[in-house]
Parts: C-alpha cells; sequence; structure tokens
C-alpha cells in the first residue's frame, strides 16, 4: 500500500526551510566551511550548578518512574516562586502553572485545547512558525497581524476588523519576539489587555526571551498588568534563559481554565518530563534567585550582537541594534528579494542566514541572523558578507 501525508500535514512547515536545507548540503558539498547562523539554539551549556543537580537526578531510581504530564508539585512551587520574585506575579501552582515538554510541546497543543475546527485565531506575521503551524494541526483559520518596522513591529490592534475580533479565540504575542527582536513596553500590554477583555479574546503571550536582553533592558510579564490572569496566558522556558534548550523543559502560567485545558489534552498525550530534569530546572530558576547571572549571560549576546551590526555598518550595511534576543532582523539592501540574498550569501560565502519571508510574508525585505557563534567566527561571518556586499 501506499501512505500519503495528510492533507494537514502536506500544509504544515514552510518550504523556504526545507529549500534551505537543499541548498546547505549543495554548499557544503562543495566543501565550502559552513558558518551556520540559521537555527536559534543557544551554544553554550548550562551553569554548573545546572549540571551537578541533573547528575545528582539521574542517580536517583525514583525518578525514572513515569512523571505526570503536569509537572511535579516542587517545580510548579519553584516557577511560581520565580514569577514572584523576577516579575511580581502571584501563581497558584496548583491551578496555574503547568510544565511543558518546551513550549514548543504547549504552543503545538494550545489550539488543540481552547478552539475547534472552523474557529479563528489572530496571529502575528512575522512570527515563530509553530504560531501558524498549529492552526494548520488543529483546523483554525489564521488571521494575520503584520508587524511592521514604522510601528515599533507591534500590531495595530485598531486594524484589526471587529468581526474578526469577535470570533477570535486567542490572540498570539511574543515580547521580546523571535524573528523581530522588538520589544514591548507596558502601554502595548496594557492596550493588549483592554483589546482582549473587551473581545473575550485568550492572549497567549511568548516570553521565551525575558532574560536575554541588553543596554539595561529588563523585559516584562504581560500578567503584570491589572487583571491579566483573567485574560492572558504565558509561556516561559528554559531553554534560552538557561541553555537548556536539549534538555526540553518550560511552562505556560496564568488564565486557570487554559491551564486545565490544556493539562487535560497533555494528559491524554504524554507521561511528562523526566524527573531529573524538572530538578535541573528547579536547580536553575533556584540559582537566578539566589544569584541572578542575568547580566553575564545577556553581555555574551550584547558583545555578539555589537560585533557584527558594528561590523557589518563599517561594510555599509546599516542594521538597527535589537534590545533583546540572539536574533538580528536585518533589513536587506534594495534590488534583492530575501531569498535572493541568502542564497547569495550561502553559495558565495558560506554563511547560513534565513529569508525574513520563511516567517510569513511580511518578513519578506529581511534576513534573520542567528548570533549562535563564538566571537571569532563571528567576525569572520562580517568579513565574507561585508566582502560579498562590496563585490
Ligand atoms: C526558542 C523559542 C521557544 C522555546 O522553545 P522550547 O520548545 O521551549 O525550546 C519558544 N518561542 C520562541 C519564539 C522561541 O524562539
Amino acid at each position: 500500500m501506499k501512505v500519503v501525508e495528510s492533507k494537514r500535514l502536506q500544509k504544515l512547515g514552510s518550504a523556504i526551510f526545507s529549500e534551505m536545507a537543499g541548498w546547505k548540503a549543495e554548499v557544503r558539498q562543495n566543501g565550502l566551511d559552513i558558518i551556520d547562523l540559521g537555527i536559534g539554539s543557544p551554544d553554550k551549556p548550562p551553569s554548573e550548578t545546572v549540571i551537578r543537580a541533573l547528575e545528582q537526578a539521574v542517580r536517583i531510581g525514583a525518578n525514572y518512574g513515569y512523571p505526570t504530564s503536569e509537572g511535579s508539585l516542587r517545580f510548579r512551587e519553584t516557577v511560581s516562586r520565580w514569577y514572584r520574585h523576577r516579575f511580581a506575579v502571584e501563581l497558584d501552582p496548583e491551578s496555574e502553572v503547568l510544565a511543558l515538554m518546551g513550549s514548543q510541546d504547549g504552543l503545538a497543543h494550545l489550539a488543540l485545547s481552547i478552539t475547534d475546527p472552523g474557529d479563528t485565531a489572530l496571529i502575528p506575521d512575522p512570527g515563530y512558525p509553530i504560531y501558524a503551524a498549529s492552526l494548520v494541526i488543529a483546523g483554525v483559520s489564521p488571521h494575520p497581524m503584520p508587524l511592521r518596522a514604522k510601528n515599533g513591529f507591534l500590531p495595530r490592534l485598531e486594524d484589526i476588523p471587529a468581526d474578526v475580533a469577535r470570533k477570535a479565540k486567542f490572540m498570539m504575542l511574543n515580547y521580546p519576539g523571535n524573528p523581530l527582536s522588538a520589544v514591548a513596553d507596558r502601554a502595548f500590554f496594557e492596550e493588549a489587555v483592554a483589546f482582549a477583555r473587551e473581545y473575550d479574546i485568550l492572549i497567549v503571550h511568548d516570553l521565551a526571551y525575558s532574560e536575554m536582553a541588553f543596554d539595561g533592558c529588563r523585559p516584562e510579564s504581560i500578567l503584570q498588568i491589572e487583571g491579566a490572569k483573567e485574560t492572558a496566558v504565558e509561556f516561559h522556558s528554559l531553554s534560552k534563559a538557561f541553555n537548556m534548550a536539549g534538555c526540553r523543559l518550560a511552562f505556560m502560567v496564568g488564565h486557570p481554565e487554559a491551564v486545565r485545558a490544556l493539562r487535560t489534552l497533555k494528559s491524554q498525550i504524554d507521561y511528562g518530563v523526566f524527573l531529573a530534569v524538572q530538578e535541573a530546572g528547579i536547580a536553575a530558576l533556584e540559582e537566578d534567585m539566589r544569584a541572578p547571572d542575568v547580566e553575564t549571560k545577556s553581555k555574551v549576546y550584547e558583545r555578539r550582537r555589537d560585533i557584527v551590526i558594528e561590523g557589518l555598518r563599517d561594510y555599509g550595511w546599516d542594521i538597527p541594534k535589537p534590545k533583546a534576543t540572539m536574533f538580528i532582523w536585518a533589513p536587506i539592501p534594495s534590488g534583492w528579494t530575501s531569498r535572493q540574498i541568502s542564497r547569495e550569501i550561502l553559495y558565495r560565502t558560506g554563511v547560513v542566514v534565513i529569508p525574513g519571508d520563511a516567517f510569513g510574508t511580511e518578513g519578506e525585505g529581511y534576513v534573520r541572523i542567528a548570533l549562535v557563534q563564538d566571537e571569532e567566527r563571528l567576525r569572520e561571518a562580517v568579513r565574507r558578507i561585508g566582502e560579498f556586499l562590496q563585490s
């Protein structure tokens, strides 16, 4: 028999990413040294404390039983303490915190637990790919909110037609954002919460990058807004904040009914995160409360950002400096499309950057550069791209 991919699956994923994988393979075969500034995976290990906690926890036999999908109470209590410490937000660990196997797990499944096929959701364009993909999986219609430089990459809520807003079940937001690196101020969060309350929409805020910000910027939680817990949930991840991407640990907090819905769905799908990994997560959050290392961690990316932006400026490519995240969202020189210039940069210099339209049609005119190599490699990448631009 022949197995064909479901129509749903065929609609998933960006053609650009698979096309790029082909380019990369070809370039590698040609023997060019590749500097990969494509995928956004942190290149540093977690702290010694975290590694030691994991080491100890894997020695304990009891940690090898099935965990529960909602996460150990100790992990959820630690999350709740960390949120109070970091954002002054109170969370009930029983009803307002849910452990996740990475936020990808939660972001992929949330729509399935709070929408039905044919519903509508508001998503940013450009946006992190799982936002759109999760709607495909759940049969939900996306209503894209264009994010443009002239609006500080914030959605213009007044542009959302009232009938769409009334229908929409939830709105995805992501500040500091990937791929845009934009940050939102409290005024925008207040506006979003008011809008969500008026139209009865759940706000789903992805806060993966709160601990990766520069020049004194300290990103806020949307749950800091008065009354937000009645209309919002927030995703947070240990992946970027504590260099634990491979450990697969994250959490969703906020609106108890949304927490319960996702928890119910997940109880059918998975049996939770390995308890030893949860212990490592507890150690990371506790260490952060005891001796925050945000400065030094952020400094790594701040220095890398400066190397790339100042370096490319010397070659005549002017890119605004992001205040957060490990990404540079670079407006491309005129005369190119995002895809053409990414392809040329790769074939001519071996440097991988992602064409902006991989994240949505509004991403055309940009490329995303991930700061995931050490300073020396980044300097080398800048030199190669600079010489390419001048040729
Ligand atoms: C990296 C990233 C995440 C984190 O994903 P995990 O599954 O927790 O590793 C979530 N959202 C955005 C925007 C990201 O860039």
